[in-house]
């Protein structure tokens, strides 16, 4: 098919050839297109008006020209263990385009069929995960936090057997850049130091340009200090926000510091800090409250394999970074939730006793923040609702308040600072279920209007005040599994 003249690269392939593999898309039956983002594909720098022809290729049976699918190969630790035996098994790269803003993207097509390393799985994704991996990535553009992004969807009708026989799809997912700590890890582990010098100068070249007059071995270590903080700023916003990544593999970590990979996710409801999202995640390795330590041990992974090509002081001081990275960004991320412009000593214990207090009373996290947000408008009473002992809720908001009095902002002025931090829509797991149901039997339609929701998540939508309730009890604590 015809590219529309697409600013077309294939820098990927400039990388030695065990980097990579040719691989065609197995075709879906029938793929049909379930939802487009126009938005993106303008940022991008192109327009679509028929989008069955899309489907097509979301369906793996046509290709626009200049499209060179190829799988990528990686390994990682996954839980701790090492696995050499990771890559695309169910993705191919196509290609990469420049958008006008000078932007890179991968198109990545997600659910494309059987590569060399899908180990025993069928290459397919199935519609349940497709839809959550779009909203949630398009929800995290909305709370601006970094992610790879859906450009579109294909269901299709082939069988995909999981637990139960579910329906294929396939994601159209970009980002600036698909690679993974974990494919350092197999250049480090089994293709030598010349190959990890190539990612590293790839990777530097293309997302770290900024670097690239450096002498070598400082642009290295700068180069290594910012992929660390990148990562622990990632992870500051995510426990801000209350997101639960749930399977925080080193295969799964971005180079770039995006969110990658959306699997058993789950928006915290109730605030519980051990919350553990992912059903198969039995010991807990990746609760919500072991993020920011399971971070540092990803850059930790990644370190080891620099450590032929980089010197020791550099990746020491780069891993060093972390906690301080993390540290103060997290803080600055509570502060502005809590509305405080000040920094005062006790901020840090404020935020621990506020965490303390919602998870002992298993307040809605994001309720809280939100009517924390309006409260010299609406009153105390929509905070203090949260709570079963409000006696807690009380001394807590009076130690608030007297906090707030050092500060020298107006309230308003304050308030609204908190409303574009503090988001009224989150994407709720039973909000995900919900139009999974209707998407499963072909109303595709609230998918596309809680996409239109989550794309606002700060600002009030009296239409839809319906997406900010609090979760029904069914809607809590689902399970969701890693099969995807
Ligand atoms: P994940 O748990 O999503 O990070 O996936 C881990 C690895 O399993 C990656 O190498 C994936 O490409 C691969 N994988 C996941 N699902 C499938 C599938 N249905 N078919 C083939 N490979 C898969
Ligand atoms: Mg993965
Ligand atoms: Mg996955």
């Amino acid at each position: 098919m015809n590219n529309n003249g697409f600013r077309i690269e294939h820098r990927y392939q400039e990388l030695p050839g065990n980097f990579y593999t040719r691989v065609q898309p197995t075709p879906l039956k029938n793929a049909r297109m379930v939802c487009f983002n126009h938005t993106l594909a303008q940022d991008m720098g192109f327009h679509v008006t028929d989008e069955s022809d899309w489907a097509k290729i979301g369906g793996g049976t046509a290709l626009l020209d200049g499209m060179d699918p190829i799988a990528m190969k990686y390994t990682g630790h996954q839980f701790g263990m090492y696995n050499p035996e990771l890559g695309d098994g169910r993705g191919l790269l196509l290609w990469e385009t420049i958008a006008p803003d000078g932007r890179r993207w991968d198109w990545h097509l997600k659910g494309a069929g059987i590569t060399p390393y899908s180990r025993f799985g069928d290459g397919k994704a199935v519609l349940r995960s497709t839809i959550r991996e779009y909203l949630c990535s398009e929800a995290m553009h909305g709370l601006g936090i970094p992610t790879t992004r859906a450009l579109f969807m294909v269901s299709a009708r082939d069988p995909v057997r999981r637990e139960s026989i579910e329906t294929a799809a396939a994601l159209m997912r970009v980002a600036q850049s698909h690679i993974r700590f974990g494919h350092f890890e197999f250049a480090a582990n089994h293709e030598g130091p010349e190959a990890t010098k190539a990612l590293l100068d790839h990777v530097i070249e293309l997302h770290f340009s900024h670097l690239q007059s450096l002498p070598e071995s400082e642009r290295y270590a700068r180069w290594f200090t910012e992929v660390v903080e990148r990562t622990a700023h990632l992870i500051a916003a995510w426990q801000a926000v209350g997101f639960c990544h749930g399977v925080m593999n080193s295969d799964n970590m971005s180079i770039i510091g995006d969110t990658f990979d959306y699997g058993p996710f789950a928006f915290l409801d109730d605030f519980d800090a051990g919350y553990i999202c992912n059903h198969t995640d039995q010991g807990g390795r990746y609760a919500f409250n072991r993020q920011p330590r399971v971070g540092f041990e990803n850059c930790q992974y990644l370190a080891s394999a620099l450590r032929p090509v980089m010197d020791e002081d550099s990746l020491r001081k780069g891993l060093q970074a972390y906690e301080t990275a993390y540290n103060e960004r997290f803080l600055f991320n509570m502060r502005n939730k809590l509305g405080l412009s000040r920094e005062a000593e006790d901020d840090l214990q404020l935020v621990m006793d506020t965490l303390n207090l919602l998870n002992k009373n298993h307040t809605d996290y994001s309720a809280f923040f939100r009517a924390l947000s309006n409260l010299s408008s609406d009153g105390p009473d929509p905070v203090r609702d949260l709570f079963v002992d409000r006696e807690a809720a009380d001394k807590w908001l009076t130690q608030y308040e007297e906090r707030l009095q050092t500060e020298t902002r107006n309230r308003d002025e304050q308030e609204a600072q908190m409303r574009r931090v503090n988001p009224k829509y989150i994407l709720r797991n039973y909000l995900a279920h919900q139009v999974i149901l209707e998407a499963q039997n072909g109303d595709y339609e609230p998918m596309k209007e809680l996409l239109k929701v989550l794309e606002r998540p700060f600002d009030e939508q009296p239409q839809y005040e319906q997406y900010a309730a609090l979760p029904p009890e069914w809607g809590k604590h689902m399970n969701i599994s890693c099969s995807s």
